[in-house]
Order: C-alpha cells, then sequence, then structure tokens
C-alpha cells in the first residue's frame, strides 16, 4: 500500500472490529501499527444498514475506499445458530452481495472479509485445510450461516476471474476478546459462560455450563486476529481463503474454556453440566501451516492470559457492555 489508503472496516464496532481499532492505535511498531499514508474508518449500524444497497453505495460515495476490511454479519453462537437459520443466510447474503458489488464499482483495489472455521465440511478427515471448503455439506446446527459465508468465496473467486478483482477472505477459529457479545442466549460459549459464571458468582447459584462440555475449539485472542487481518490487508496475495488460528497442539475442550473462566473470576461455587443442551459440532481442527508458511514468528497470546485479560474487561465495564 504505497500511496494514501483510505481503509473502510465494516462492523467496526464488534468484537473483530474493536480489536482491529485496538491495534491500530496501541500498536507502535511498523508491521501491525497505522502508517503514516493510512486512514482507517470504522463503521457500526449507525452509518448504514449494509442490507440495503442505497446505504452501501452512500457510504462508498462518502469515504472513497481504497480497501476494505468486511467484517460486518449477523453472528451468533450455537444455540443462536440452530434458531435462526434462514436470518443468518438472508442477512448475509444481502451484506456480502452490496459490500462485494460495492467494492467492485468504486475500483476498491482490495477486500478482506470473514469466513469461520464453523462453515467446513461436517464428515469430513481432520486437520481441516483452506481447500476443504466446499468439500461437503456443513454442520447442520449452522447451515444458514455456513452456506452464507461460503458464497464470500465463490464470489471472490468469481470477481476475480471476470473482473480481475483483487478480493479475499480469511478463516477464524472461534474469537473472544473485549467488546464481545454477553448475551446469556444467543453469543458464542466463551462470552456466554463469563457472563453465567459473573451471574453465578454473584448471586451464590451454580455455574451451568450448557453440553457435555466434550467438545474441542481452537480460540483465538481478538487482538492477535486483529493483528492477522492488518497483515492479511497488506501482504496476502491469493484470492483463496487463509486459516487464522493457533495450532492443532492447543485446541482445548469446552470443559477447560469453563475451567479457565472459573480461575479467571476465582469462581468458587458449585458448577455442573447441563447435558440436555447441545453439543453441537463433535471437532472443526482446522491447520494453520499455510499461515505460519507465511508468517513463522507471529506469536499467539496464551489462552490464560487472553482469558484473564478478557475476563478483566468484561467486569470492568459490566454496567456498558452488550448483554
Ligand atoms: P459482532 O461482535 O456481533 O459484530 C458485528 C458487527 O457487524 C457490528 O459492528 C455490527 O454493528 C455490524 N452489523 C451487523 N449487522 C449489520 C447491518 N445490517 N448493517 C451494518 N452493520 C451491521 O461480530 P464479530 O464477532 O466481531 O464478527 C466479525 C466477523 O468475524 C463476522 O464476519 C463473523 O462472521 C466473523 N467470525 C466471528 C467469530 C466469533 O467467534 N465471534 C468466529 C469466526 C468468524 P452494530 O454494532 O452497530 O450492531
Ligand atoms: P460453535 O463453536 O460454532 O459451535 O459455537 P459456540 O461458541 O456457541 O460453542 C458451542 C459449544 O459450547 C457447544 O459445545 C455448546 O454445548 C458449548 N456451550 C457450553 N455453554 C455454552 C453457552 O453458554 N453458550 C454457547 N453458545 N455454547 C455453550
Amino acid at each position: 500500500m504505497a500511496s494514501e489508503s483510505v481503509i473502510l472496516v465494516t462492523g467496526g464496532s464488534g468484537l473483530v472490529g474493536e480489536a482491529v481499532k485496538w491495534v491500530i492505535e496501541n500498536e507502535t511498531g511498523e508491521r501491525f501499527g497505522k502508517r503514516e499514508n493510512e486512514k482507517w474508518i470504522f463503521l457500526s449500524s449507525k452509518d448504514g444498514d449494509l442490507r440495503k444497497e442505497a446505504d452501501v453505495k452512500a457510504i462508498f460515495e462518502k469515504y472513497k475506499p481504497t480497501h476494505v476490511v468486511h467484517l460486518a454479519a449477523m453472528v451468533g453462537g450455537l444455540f443462536k445458530n440452530m434458531k435462526y437459520k434462514l436470518d443468518f443466510l438472508r442477512e448475509n447474503m444481502m451484506m456480502n452481495e452490496n459490500i462485494l458489488w460495492q467494492s467492485k464499482e468504486f475500483n476498491v483495489k482490495k477486500v478482506v472479509s470473514c469466513l469461520s472455521t464453523c462453515i467446513f465440511p461436517d464428515k469430513t478427515t481432520y486437520p481441516i485445510d483452506e481447500t476443504m471448503v466446499h468439500d461437503g455439506p456443513p454442520h447442520d446446527s449452522n447451515f444458514g450461516y455456513a452456506y452464507g459465508k461460503r458464497m464470500i468465496d465463490v464470489y471472490n473467486h468469481a470477481y476475480n476471474e471476470q473482473f480481475g478483482c483483487h478480493f479475499t477472505s480469511v478463516i477464524p477459529t472461534n474469537v473472544f476478546g473485549p467488546h464481545d457479545n454477553y448475551e446469556l442466549e444467543g453469543s458464542h460459549v466463551l462470552p456466554g459462560l463469563t457472563h453465567k459464571c459473573y451471574l453465578a458468582k454473584k448471586n451464590n447459584t451454580p455455574f451451568v455450563v450448557w453440553g457435555s462440555g466434550k467438545p474441542l475449539r481452537q480460540f483465538i485472542y481478538s487482538r492477535d486476529l486483529a493483528k492477522l487481518f492488518i497483515w492479511t490487508l497488506r501482504e496476502y496475495e491469493e484470492i483463496d481463503p487463509i486459516i487464522l488460528s493457533v495450532g492443532e497442539k492447543d485446541e482445548v475442550s469446552i470443559k477447560d474454556v469453563a475451567d479457565g473462566i472459573v480461575k479467571a473470576m476465582d469462581f468458587q461455587g458449585e458448577y455442573a453440566f447441563d447435558s440436555t443442551k447441545a453439543d453441537g459440532q463433535y471437532k472443526k481442527t482446522a491447520n494453520n501451516a499455510k499461515l505460519m508458511k507465511y508468517i513463522p514468528d507471529f506469536e499467539f497470546t496464551p489462552f490464560d492470559v487472553a482469558i484473564k485479560e478478557s475476563v478483566e474487561w468484561f467486569e470492568q465495564n459490566y454496567d456498558t457492555l452488550r448483554k
């Protein structure tokens, strides 16, 4: 990015968007910090409804971005995904359609969009890599979200082949960190359990973890993911997606997550599993070899340190955070 760049971040008020903003504002190094020739614009839904073509066109006319980091999406944990499959499919398809089309219309030099490891095939061999996105149906619990997201990769290739656009995507594993969504029902597991453990401690009630606690997941701290997003925007040239994840050896069980939260909150009370609730996909172990080939010296924040920082942020911001 040699000349002046205007980088538009959709979903700038969400978990990942706030982390990108934090890294851009706080990192001093040239590698991940803000560079002099860059202007970063962070959007929220107050700037326009990305499901509406006219709103998206007006945003592009206003800012004339040279680069787009497309994070905005309808997002939620397993239980929200099971309930609103059509909304996940439709709303995400509409946002992606509008963002990619206007990016092409406004000659945006590069777009990085966001997929997720939960869009991978359910019946598969492990570890999963970037070549396997379209190899079979996703897990039934989130097929609306998964097919909507998979279409971004299809779009990226079609835009590239027909118009030469440099549109690409990344595939993060489960993300967590400050500014997460802490709703009790609809959120992802780590913020959901953080809130539940906090209430159990406050009210002296049992801390109940949904499901068996056995499923396995790889977690990435939002501020690590933000750095990798910034690297992708500046350095990654492929159209094919790239997995942004910790290694296979860092996969943990849901019980490990619950234990980590209990420790970070110093919760001493009763702790149980509700196995009448769904477990979702047992595992979706992703291989980060492609990432490590490109950026071998990248250091991930240790899981316990990242949980501690996230829990502290939650406790300090309880009155105003999303819940
Ligand atoms: P999030 O915290 O729920 O934030 C969603 C963002 O999208 C917010 O900034 C929200 O704006 C915006 N948005 C939603 N609907 C919109 C609309 N109709 N018009 C305009 N803006 C809209 O989500 P996140 O966890 O940061 O997710 C960011 C990206 O990472 C998504 O593409 C998601 O699929 C992907 N991802 C997330 C995870 C995870 O574990 N969280 C894992 C893998 C991939 P408001 O704040 O104004 O509502
Ligand atoms: P996933 O990784 O896409 O499946 O999404 P989640 O972040 O929602 O994680 C789901 C896994 O965590 C399942 O195995 C759930 O049974 C388990 N889990 C345990 N407690 C909770 C909770 O409070 N909320 C959520 N979303 N999942 C929970």
